[in-house]
């Protein structure tokens, strides 16, 4: 009878299919354009069309508007092929003030993306090798692991998750339609823990779609950020509890660093400053878009630090399980925030505003 019961064990699991997990077309395409330039070549029309057909690029260049993928083209011309006035335009984009950089974030773009590849040619055979010898396929075991290790319940293992694409931008990674994105310098430069990790916090994000409320998320833009809060601040649970000083504190990070340091200092403050706007919309003393403006400058970087505030507070006030297992329910997570907020003595989130939020 085992025997019987193991065989059929045995059939189902080579009847699972076997999806492409890992895709580094697009970190290929980069080497191969890349060594060319670095070794003097031209690059021909027939080579950048190969580039914008592997799995990443592809996405960039099938957009209307051409800003991004020309961006990395000229990035990659500006960084690895060496002439005096490669070298002039770079110098002027890193000393760029922040004040051109706050009239149009475009800038700030530029100069992530070009000081990812200027990091990118500093070990540049060694990120090569990397590519070449890493075992990526025990990355998305570690991570699923890591996932259910997170999560209350575990995750089934026929849970499918979306493959990852490796490519170079900038330090980011980003869970998208049908793929998760990675930046493989940034990837290449964390350690092995922090790696699985990145993909945990990114898998989090890909295993909550399935339970999310769209109808709430998808009502109003103001529902969408509230929501992306909560789902920011519990993934960054996963690969930044040692808090944002420390996580930024390294490269390739080290621009963001003093941003999102700031962002978290001011977190509680900002989510005063949400609250207040969404009172004052609730209470027709400004119109809609004007709402959406104030908490578009309001809420930084996606969410990430209010987020990751409300769900430290959840934390250290002794919530975590609750959180954890309504990890894609905003209403619970913003309860919880004002259970820890008054045990901790921090700004309180009025009935008006959780009535106005999630009872409309
Ligand atoms: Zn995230």
């Amino acid at each position: 009878m085992i025997r019987q019961v193991l065989i059929l064990l045995l059939i189902f699991v080579l009847q699972i299919p076997k999806a492409q997990t890992i895709d580094l077309s697009s970190a290929d395409a980069f080497f191969d354009i890349t060594t060319d330039i670095k070794s003097g070549k031209e690059i021909s029309k027939e080579q950048w069309k190969r580039f914008e057909k592997s799995s990443v690029y592809r996405r960039f260049a099938s957009r209307d508007n051409p800003f991004l993928i020309n961006t990395i083209k000229e990035s990659i011309e500006l960084v690895f092929r060496k002439t005096e006035k490669n070298k002039y335009q770079i110098d002027s984009l890193l000393s760029i003030s922040e004040e051109k950089i706050k009239q149009d974030r475009k800038w700030l773009l530029k100069k992530l993306i070009v000081e990812n590849y200027i990091n990118i040619n500093k070990h540049y055979n060694e990120i090569k090798s990397f590519r070449k010898e890493y075992d990526f396929e025990s990355l998305i075991y570690k991570s699923r692991k890591k996932l259910s290790a997170f999560l209350i319940h575990p995750i089934d293992s026929l849970t499918n998750l979306k493959p990852i694409h490796f490519f170079m931008l900038n330090a980011d990674a980003k869970n998208e339609e049908n793929a998760i994105i990675v930046d493989l310098n940034s990837f290449y430069n964390l350690t092995d823990k922090q790696r699985v990790e990145l993909i945990t916090h990114e898998y989090f994000h890909n295993y909550r779609e399935r339970f999310e409320n769209h109808k709430f998320n998808y009502k109003s833009d103001l529902n969408y950020m509230i929501d992306m809060i909560q789902n920011e601040g519990i993934a960054d649970m996963i690969d930044k509890a040692i808090g944002y000083e420390e996580f930024y504190s390294r490269e390739p990070f080290t621009y963001l660093s003093p941003l999102m340091v700031k962002s978290y200092n001011s977190a509680e403050n900002d989510l005063e400053r949400l609250h207040k706007v969404v009172l004052q919309y609730s209470l027709n003393k400004i119109t809609k878009d004007w709402m959406v403006d104030s908490l578009l400058n309001i809420v930084k970087f996606n969410g990430h630090p209010i987020g990751f505030y409300m769900a430290n507070q959840i934390v250290k006030a002794g919530y975590r399980k609750q959180m954890i297992k309504t990890f894609y329910e905003p209403l619970e997570f913003y309860k919880l925030y004002n259970k820890a907020a008054k045990k901790r003595n921090l700004f309180l989130l009025s009935d008006e505003f959780m009535e106005f939020v999630f009872k409309r």
